[in-house]
This record gives structure tokens, sequence and C-alpha cells, in this order.
């Protein structure tokens, strides 16, 4: 399931089966990833209760969602979140996943090449000490002193840099939408489609 979130002025906020409006949208970016959007969300509360909790109960609780789709192959919306009442909450959410974005793109490693094969090397910044090992590819010494090495990079992987640039993105996403005075809405895409649904 992804979930899908945007930003209309509140008076464009149109019932289902009606359409939002293309128009005055605000919408973060967000990878194709929907794992990574979860994952984003992952540890982060809004009014004590956790974010991905809420957006569950919102999407898939008792009480169907009644707000327009923001588009094709996506399900009718429910709001999140409603400035002012929500603006304080929103801007903590904001904070929380900027903190969790910092802290989980910390962990930095230095990088060294074999001379002779031009191996590389990383080893994580904390774990660094001046010793020489011998290369795994062609048995030559490598001198693992911080002089040496070719600099730092992030350690982090892929997916983990796609879910922190997603609280990035959300991050300053809540908090346009708040400084607007915008609801922010969120739905999710519509289950694969069958062939008797077709056209809905
Ligand atoms: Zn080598």
């Amino acid at each position: 399931m992804g979930f899908r979130f945007l930003s209309v002025p509140g008076h464009r906020v149109v019932e289902h089966p009606r359409a939002l409006p293309d128009e005055d949208r605000l919408e973060p970016e967000l990878p194709p990833l929907p794992e990574a959007v979860e994952r984003a969300l992952a540890g982060a509360e809004f009014r004590d209760v956790r974010a991905r909790d809420r957006l569950r109960a919102l999407l898939q609780g008792d009480r169907p969602p009644k707000l327009g789709s923001p588009g094709k192959g996506f399900g009718p919306s429910a709001v999140f979140a409603q400035p002012p009442n929500d603006l304080p909450a929103m801007l903590r959410l904001a904070d929380e996943l900027e903190m969790l974005a910092r802290r989980e793109a910390g962990e930095r490693a230095l990088v060294w090449k074999c001379t002779e094969c031009a191996a590389r090397y990383a080893v994580p910044v904390s774990l660094v000490r001046p010793v020489s090992i011998r290369c795994e590819r062609c048995g030559n010494p490598v001198e693992l002193n911080v002089q040496r090495s070719l600099g730092e990079e992030a350690l982090v992987d892929p997916f983990l840099g796609a879910v922190n640039n997603c609280r990035q993105e959300l991050a300053s996403f809540f908090r346009e939408a708040m400084a607007r005075g915008w609801p922010v809405l969120v739905s999710e895409n519509a289950r694969a489609p069958v062939a008797s649904d077709e056209g809905e």
C-alpha cells in the first residue's frame, strides 16, 4: 500500500467521488517506493499516536475516507491534519522526521584503495585504527592511516538514502502546508483493479 499526501486550500476540498482539483496543490516529491514512505514514517508520532497507525486508522478503519481522490489510481482522501488545531503537532512531526533523517545519515566511512589492484576498502570512522592490512584481492599491504585515505563517504545504503529523502521532503511539505493554513490530506493507492471494477 502506498500513501499519498496532498494539500489544497480548505475551500477546494471536495467530497468523493469528485476528484481534488489540480490547481493550488502542494505535494511532496516522494520516490515511487511505498516501503520507503512507510519506513520514513516509522518511529515518528503525531499527537502521541504512531504516524503510521494514524494513517491506517484513517484509511483502513471502520469509517471509510470521504474526501476526493488526488488522482487516478488512488482512493478517497482523509484529513491527516487540519490547521490551526493540528499545527503544533505537525511542526513536532516535521522536527521528528528531520531528526530521524539526521540520525540515520550520521554514520560515515573512510575509504582507501589498494595501490596495486585498486580494490576499495571502507571502514566506519568510529572503527578506524592506523593498521596495515593485506589486500584481499592481491595481497599487497594497504595502510589504513587517515592521511592516506581517499576521504569520507556516507555509509548509507540506497534504500536508507531514499527513506531519508522522504523524511526531509515530508517535513518541508508539512511545514509549508501549515504555513499556508491548508489541511493535509492522505490517500492510498487503490487495490489492484479486477476486471469487474474497470472504469471505476
Ligand atoms: Zn590489492
